[in-house]
């Protein structure tokens, strides 16, 4: 079976992205995508199977990819997926993304990340609020542009035959919510999904779940959920789906 697959950032140039994404192996070059995306479909025709190509954080790297192209390759059914945020059209860079943009205006490479009061792993275990004012801490709060896909590109990719699920209410381990504040947070997701009438689908952000908020998200009605592979501390529930990075 071919595993469903994550991407994050796609460039043309190198410089199309911050130097971070590449270093951490979260960028592809568009020609390499398309060729890889293209023997993919090859493959899927004759096992007869399809696969799920899916798009986090929201970029608008995606609208590198030739508007006909997943058309002419049938087995391949595009996904992204917005945090709340996103859906509703508030295109604030997310924490990370502000540093990385930071960093590349200020010439600062991963390896010196380690010079400021600042790190990647202990950021993504904070709440959002908490991510924004550690990194203005480093940065000040200056809010550059990140380019993500504004609704208006959001229609255009959904009329051609994209799905659009959720990349959760916010961008932080949602697992370290409690009961009831995950159950408020994303249930309001959920209404958005609905009056937007997006696909009641769900991508863990960084991947992480738990059996826990798995049965919570369930319980509210998404009816798919999706993790990656490469984060091994997750749940067990065998219905979340594992995306495999490229
Ligand atoms: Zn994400």
């Amino acid at each position: 079976m071919t595993e469903t697959i994550c991407l994050h950032r796609i460039h043309e140039h190198n410089s199309d992205v911050p130097p971070v994404f590449h270093d951490i192996n979260m960028t592809i070059h568009i020609n390499d995508l398309l060729v890889r995306l293209s023997d993919l479909d090859a493959e899927n025709r004759l096992n007869n199977t399809t696969t799920l190509v899916t798009f986090d954080d929201g970029w608008r790297d995606v609208l590198l990819i030739p508007e006909d192209f997943f058309s002419k390759h049938e087995t391949l059914n595009p996904v992204i997926f917005l945090t709340d945020a996103q859906i509703i059209g508030d295109l604030t860079p997310m924490p990370l993304h502000r540093l990385y943009k930071w960093m590349q205006e200020n010439d600062f490479d991963l390896d010196e990340l380690s010079q400021l009061p600042i790190n990647r792993e202990d950021l993504k275990n904070l709440r959002i609020t908490e991510q924004h004012r550690l990194v203005s801490h480093v940065t000040g709060n200056i809010q550059p542009t990140c380019e993500y896909l504004k609704p208006t590109e959001v229609a255009k990719l959904r009329a051609n035959g994209w799905i659009v699920g959720s990349h959760g209410p916010e961008h932080s381990d949602l697992r370290l919510l409690d009961d009831g504040e995950l159950t408020r947070l994303l249930s309001t997701t959920y209404s958005y999904i609905q009056s937007g009438d997006f696909k009641p689908w769900i991508a863990w952000p960084e991947g992480r779940w738990n059996n826990r908020i798995a049965k919570i998200a369930r319980d509210i009605g998404f009816e798919q959920q999706f993790g990656i592979f490469e984060e091994s501390r997750r749940g067990t529930d065998t219905r979340v789906v594992l995306r495999k990075l490229w």
